[in-house]
């Protein structure tokens, strides 16, 4: 008999970022564009290795989802996968 694993969520990582303008903190899916609270927008992580690797890339492409970040990605301080 075939044991089922249970079904993992697409999105069950999440993105916890500090706004190094205000302090204000989110919780998302996807890394955040810009400040939900002061407007202060963000580069994404890794913003130059991309850039420099895939010029075809969208800018809002590169902002990436939790699944595809390890915590080698991560700004010490200011992101945390929880
Ligand atoms: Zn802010």
């Amino acid at each position: 008999m075939k044991e089922t694993e249970p079904k993992k969520l697409k999105q069950d990582k999440l993105i916890m970022k500090l706004c190094h303008k205000c302090g204000h903190c989110h919780e998302t899916h996807v890394e955040p564009e810009k400040c939900q609270k002061c407007g202060k927008a963000f580069l994404p992580l890794n913003y130059f290795a991309k850039i420099h690797s895939d010029k075809t890339q969208t800018f809002q492409g590169l902002f990436a989802e939790s699944e595809d970040l390890a915590e080698e990605d991560l700004i010490k301080g200011l992101y945390v996968l929880w």
